[in-house]
């Protein structure tokens, strides 16, 4: 054996698990060294097979559970462990909640060294299933026609598929008819291998209050053929369709949208509401997937606020203006920052479509435009930061920390760059007050965390 390692490959053995990692997987230690499980869950023993040694941690098979967890079930989808788009479904909900709401914790305290600090329960649904309002589907061929739904896990080989339980109903009934109709008039799907073919992805998206569908086709070529029997076969069959669009990729790419979008049919946008406030949505726009619990989150930002009607508040990574016109509704004026400027032309027309007039947005890069704002004589009584995975970047920590807004409301979508960045405001005079973890993603390994700061 290995002095340092204590498993050797292929060796079986048993262990218990103690934690999850963030795709799901089961972590046991033996002697310190961390196994990674699929499938086993926090208090399971376990026999496992070693099938992977690296030299800080290795990779096993679960091959015989001897104690199972209390909060273990069946998983509800037929094609679960093929997908691999949910990683929780066989942990029940109340166990993914906890769960969830561990490894904020764990993070908070073993990357962000904040002890004490007041972390809620997670904020989970009341049903936690057909909850996505945006399906991205890609799309192959078997003989008879078109096939679409999802690539086998670690595979570039698409899986068809009826239905995904966590999508809106609406979504895989989209899906279904666009399949049949472009099948019906021959339509190619891409091939990934030989460049060829032509209809690539196809992504839909859903306003669950208003009822609007969106369609785009995404395609390989500029032209898709039969286009006019489609749109016509698609607006006839499917209620609700207010936008269909026509994206063209011709690059080989795992990234499914190309850079041009053509209206084929309707509006170039369907409208929605989040709470009180409208919202236009754009294909390429950023908008939250679970627009149930996007309300939770956003009534939770705006509390922790806990604006007068008197303050300036800044709101940086602001999208399309999303969280800056929820805190408009209670502020005197709010500064939204965005880098893309297609996502700020939605938030200014956001703004107007709401009659909101007391938001302000600007295109740039968070760390450059608050900065300069603040050079300039500028400040905020409240901050609000909503960064991607990478968290906040320094310079905008350290323009905070000058800047002293008396609140801070950071709302993150990752515990462990939350974590990092909350220990540099604390220790930049900052005192973290609450944590409130929201279950935007039920079924998935991820959670969605704001939390409020003061000064101290
Ligand atoms: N608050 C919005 C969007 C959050 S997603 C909502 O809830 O809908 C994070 C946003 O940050 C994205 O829109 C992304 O385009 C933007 N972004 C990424 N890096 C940025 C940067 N350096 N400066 C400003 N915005 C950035």
């Amino acid at each position: 054996m290995n002095k340092t390692i204590p498993v050797n490959k292929n060796e079986y053995i048993d262990v218990e698990f103690e934690d999850l990692t963030h795709d799901g997987a089961g972590v046991a230690k033996i002697d310190g060294y961390p196994l990674f499980v699929p499938n086993g869950l926090p208090g399971e023993k376990a026999k496992v097979k070693v099938i992977k040694v690296n030299k800080g941690y290795g990779f096993g098979r679960l091959i015989e559970l001897y104690e199972e967890s209390p909060y273990r079930v069946e998983p509800a989808c037929t094609i679960y462990k093929e997908c691999g788009g949910c990683q929780l479904q066989h942990l029940s909900y109340e166990g993914q909640l906890l769960a969830k709401e561990k490894q904020v914790r764990d993070a908070l305290t073993r990357i962000g060294k904040l002890q004490n600090v007041k972390v809620h329960p997670v904020l989970g649904m009341q049903d936690p299933w057909r909850y996505r309002n945006k399906a991205q589907v890609p799309i192959g061929e078997q003989e008879g026609g078109l096939i679409g739904g999802f690539y086998q896990q670690r595979t570039h080989q698409i899986i068809d598929m009826k239905e995904c339980i966590i999508q809106q109903e609406k979504n895989d009934e989209v899906v279904q008819v666009v399949k049949e109709i472009c099948s019906h008039y021959g339509v190619r799907a891409y091939d990934e291998g030989r460049h060829k073919g032509d209809l690539r992805h196809v992504m839909v998206r859903y306003g669950l209050i208003t009822g609007e569908v969106m369609i785009v086709l995404i395609t390989r070529t500029n032209d898709l053929p039969h286009k006019n029997k489609i749109v016509e076969d698609i607006v006839s069959r499917i209620q609700g369709v207010k936008s269909i669009c026509h994206n063209i990729n011709s690059k080989k790419t795992n990234v499914i949208f190309g850079d041009q979008t053509k209206v084929l049919w309707g509006e170039d946008v369907i409208y929605d509401y989040i709470g009180e406030i409208k919202f236009a949505i754009s294909a390429r726009s950023f908008y939250q997937v679970n627009p149930e619990q996007t309300k939770v989150l956003y009534e939770k930002a705006l509390e922790f606020a806990d604006l007068s009607g008197e303050e300036n508040v800044i709101d940086a990574y602001c999208g399309i203006g999303t969280i800056s016109l929820f805190l408009a509704q209670k502020a005197k004026k709010v500064f939204g920052v965005e880098i893309v400027p297609e996502a700020i032309e939605d938030a200014k027309r956001n703004a107007a479509l709401n009659g909101i007039n007391n938001a302000e947005f600007a295109v740039g890069e968070a760390e450059i435009v608050i900065p300069k704002w603040y050079n300039e004589g500028n400040s905020a009584d409240v901050l609000v930061v909503d960064p991607p995975r990478k968290g906040c970047d320094e310079a905008l920590l350290q323009t905070i920390i000058d800047m002293k807004p008396k609140k801070v409301v950071y709302v993150s979508c990752n515990p462990g760059t939350l974590a990092r960045d909350l220990r540099v405001l604390e220790d930049g005079g900052y005192r973290t007050v609450e944590v409130q973890p929201v279950d935007m993603f039920p079924q998935s390994t991820h959670v969605e965390c704001v939390v409020k700061l003061i000064l101290k």
